[in-house]
């Protein structure tokens, strides 16, 4: 009897704590995000839909995922909308939470970095103007803002912040386009050119059933992030390969080689291996930037320019396009291929010579082999 009231006692005691722990712990990750959306609501004069882009990591940093169901409620709740208002950025896991809230109207942003975990609440909060216009008016403005940069008033995100705000404010970015941002977690001409390479992919080679591309990233640049995205080529899932290439090389493939795309169609039974170059000269010369400019100047105008499908003929070019087999598919992956080479485009004799290192070590597979 005695036991069984001690167990009566003890189950009440637990359910006790639970009662009072629960709430407790529901209302913190409610308070952080209410006051976040609290803070930038009040810097930015309230959270209108038409002007409103949230950038933020959530998700990304470690254990930060349990604020995503109150940072949705309060994003519905102040009646914004996912593919209007939010760029989802992806970092790496040891990466602060951050929040941007940029206001178009105004070009106000309010930069917001939290603490969270134990220790709940802003740890860092500052509002400043980032419109575009206004920042690379002139020589005064361009130095003020670069003095910012180097003291890294948005945490050493500001070449992301300020490009991609000000790229949405345009309301011609491309939903596509922001879906690739949020993996490459900034915009600059590297992941455009993939976004432009990608559809001229697609355009000439259409993604239709039974069709997929295989992606040697050769040479690579910010650029893959777009098909990994787009295609769901990822390494993973041998969908890209990526390895670099020497300045030799690129001279030899033409000067501007971007990549090899190999047209798997299961239905009709061919494989192409189509050869692209992306030539950015025309970039630099149609985006207005001038020499001199500040970087984030001339790589936002190269982004804008991009932007415009208009300005996209003759920018990518086929430097072939090869019929092959499964066979030279696996040639191409294997670690100690130059997929160019094993294409026939470039020569390995002089890709050797190349690499002298590696020529003098070029008797050692021979003896690999026999062993
Ligand atoms: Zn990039």
């Amino acid at each position: 009897m005695k036991q069984l009231k001690m167990l009566h006692f003890m189950c009440f005691a637990v359910l006790i704590f639970f009662l009072l722990a629960l709430p407790a712990s529901a209302g913190e990750n409610v308070g952080l995000i209410a006051q976040v959306y609290g803070t930038a609501g009040e810097e930015l004069g309230g959270l209108e839909a038409e002007d409103t882009l949230i950038i933020t990591d959530l998700g990304s940093p470690a254990g930060s995922y349990v604020y995503l169901d109150d940072f949705y409620a309060e994003f519905y709740g102040n009646g914004l909308l996912y593919t209007k208002n939010l760029l989802l950025v992806q970092n790496p896991r040891n990466s602060p939470l951050w929040f941007a809230f940029f206001d178009k109207n105004s070009g106000d942003c309010v930069f917001i970095e939290v603490s969270y975990g134990e220790v709940e609440g802003i740890s860092y909060q500052v509002t400043e103007n980032i419109n575009f216009e206004e920042l690379a008016a002139d020589e005064s403005s361009r130095a003020e803002w670069n003095t910012k940069v180097a003291g890294k008033v948005f945490k050493g995100r500001e070449f992301a912040i300020v490009t991609i705000a000000n790229a949405w404010a345009t309301g011609d970015l491309d939903y596509e386009l922001m879906q690739c941002l949020e993996l490459h977690n900034h915009f600059c001409p590297g992941v455009s050119s993939g976004y432009v390479l990608a559809n001229w992919v697609e355009e000439n080679y259409p993604l239709e059933d039974g069709v997929s591309y295989t992606v040697f990233s050769c040479p690579v640049w910010c650029k893959e992030d777009v098909f990994i995205k787009r295609w769901d080529a990822t390494p993973g899932t041998k969908g890209l390969w990526v390895s670099d290439l020497t300045g030799e090389e690129k001279e030899a493939l033409g000067g501007s080689p971007a990549g090899i795309f190999v047209v798997t169609d299961k239905n009709a039974g061919t494989m192409q291996a189509v050869v692209l170059s992306f030539d950015f000269s025309p970039v630099n010369e149609g985006c207005g930037a001038q020499e001199g400019d500040p970087t984030w100047v001339s790589k936002y105008l190269m982004d804008l320019w991009m932007m415009d499908k208009d300005n996209w003929d003759g920018i990518v070019s086929e430097i072939a396009v090869i019929d092959i087999d499964e066979a030279t598919l696996n040639e191409m992956k294997q670690a100690a291929s130059n997929p160019y080479v094993v294409l026939g485009l470039l020569d390995e004799e002089e890709q050797q010579t190349n690499i002298p290192f590696l020529s003098f070590l070029g008797v050692l597979p021979e003896l690999r082999l026999e062993t």
